[in-house]
């Protein structure tokens, strides 16, 4: 789950992290009250998008040359002329893909006068077991390139979930940033906040991009993105408060209502599978045989006949869907129990596109006969390379 920067920001800022004061607003009749607040001279008008690259970003409904997602104004009256042209528009960033995400929040904060953008963020490193803080000076900027161009310049400070951010650890950062005076102050405070944020919070990834360094010399968190471990969100009813669906895929939130793990991709053929490494074998099977994937729900270990029906009609509601591939192995769940649900869901939704299931497992021979006596136009497969050939057969 994702959350909004100002949200992330607040978080971050109960940790004790040093982040400007702003305020959020969701009407540009609420712009100049809100900037009001602050104390100026330097303001920041911020779109509230769950994607990055705001900066650079370009409203759909606006000239080419017209200011990004994020803008500075220097009065009262420009943050509510930018408020005003921005909120309600679509901000198109390499992020967002091509339709863009519509602008329905902005946050208005004190501007930061800025010597330097640094890089920082907190991830699960897997290759070693560990969080870590990853660590550049070529903040501000798209990290990916900084990877591929100058992987030298981006440092791993792998933390020892015992110890915590030691004083070593601390040390390695700020000497990877080649922080002085009160910054070196600010980062044996700020560095092991941001872990403690991280690690109490559950969070999947938290990026800092950029840190600054302000002309004062201080640290500041200037954009806060923080994504958090879905399987771990029972236990932090305060950040579930903080999910906006209108920022999710419709697809995605009905899904995981019913606990599907469903995932949206960009081929045209829909996947219903059970279990995260049969749905991977489905799709480089789907691709072995030059076709693409739609997406592919995973309907896991014990699902009952509803939730089969509920992530049917999930996969046909894509409209980029032209044929479905149901490839599931019974072990704990039974084939019949797919077979009812499938077809429960046909009978209630319809069926416009082609569709090949392959069954294997618990009550196979059961579900099978259930899809032959259904009248339903249901192509049988024989072995998941039978079922693969067929559906891409089907689609053309
Ligand atoms: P992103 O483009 O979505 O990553 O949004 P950021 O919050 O990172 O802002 C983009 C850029 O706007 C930053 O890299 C800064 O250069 C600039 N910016 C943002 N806030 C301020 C500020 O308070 N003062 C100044 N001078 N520039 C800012
Ligand atoms: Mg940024």
């Amino acid at each position: 789950m994702n959350i909004h920067e100002y949200q992330a920001k607040q978080v971050l800022k109960g940790f004790g992290a040093p982040v400007a004061s702003g305020v959020a607003i969701t009407s540009a009749s609420e712009a100049e009250a809100a900037a009001k607040q602050l104390p100026g001279p330097l303001y920041v008008v911020k779109s509230q998008i769950h994607a990055g690259g705001r900066g650079k970003g370009k409203f759909k409904e606006l000239g080419a040359e017209a200011k990004g997602g994020v803008r500075l104004a220097k009065s009262v009256e420009e943050a509510v002329a930018h408020s005003k042209e921005m909120l309600g528009n679509t901000l198109v960033t390499a992020q967002t893909g091509d339709a863009g995400k519509q602008v329905n929040r902005l946050y208005i904060e004190d501007g930061a006068d800025i010597a330097r953008e640094l890089y920082l963020s907190l991830l699960v490193d897997r290759s070693v077991g560990r969080v870590a803080f990853v660590v550049s000076t070529e903040g501000g900027m798209d990290i990916e390139a900084v990877a591929h161009d100058t992987p030298e310049k981006i440092i791993t400070v792998a933390i020892d979930p015992q110890a915590g951010v030691t004083d070593a650890d601390v040390a390695a950062i700020t000497q990877a940033y080649d922080l002085e005076g009160v910054a070196v102050e600010d980062g044996k405070s700020l560095f092991p906040a941001l872990y403690k944020a991280f690690t109490e919070k559950d969070m999947a990834l938290l990026e800092v991009n950029p840190l600054i360094v302000m002309t004062d010399g201080h640290l500041r968190v200037l954009d806060a993105k923080c994504s958090f471990d879905g399987n771990a969100l029972f236990r932090h009813d305060d950040m579930k408060a903080l999910r906006d669906e209108t920022e999710e895929d419709a697809k995605e939130i009905e899904a995981s209502k019913w606990d599907l793990a469903y995932v949206a991709l960009d081929g045209n053929i829909g996947c219903m599978v059970n279990g995260a490494g049969l749905a991977m074998a489905t799709m480089d099977i789907i691709k072995l045989y030059g076709k693409e994937p739609a997406n592919f729900c995973d309907v896991g270990g014990g699902a009952n006949k509803e939730k089969v029906a509920a992530a049917f009609k999930i996969i046909t509601a894509d409209p980029a869907v032209q044929g479905i591939l149901v490839n599931i192995f019974g072990g704990i769940m039974k084939c019949d129990v797919i077979a009812e649900g499938v077809v429960a869901a046909v009978k209630e939704v319809g069926l416009k596109v082609p569709l090949v299931v392959r069954l294997e497992g618990t009550n196979v021979e059961l579900g099978k006969k259930i899809l032959n006596e259904s009248g339903l136009a249901i192509t049988a497969a024989d072995d998941l390379d039978d079922a693969a050939k067929k559906i891409v057969a089907a689609v053309g």
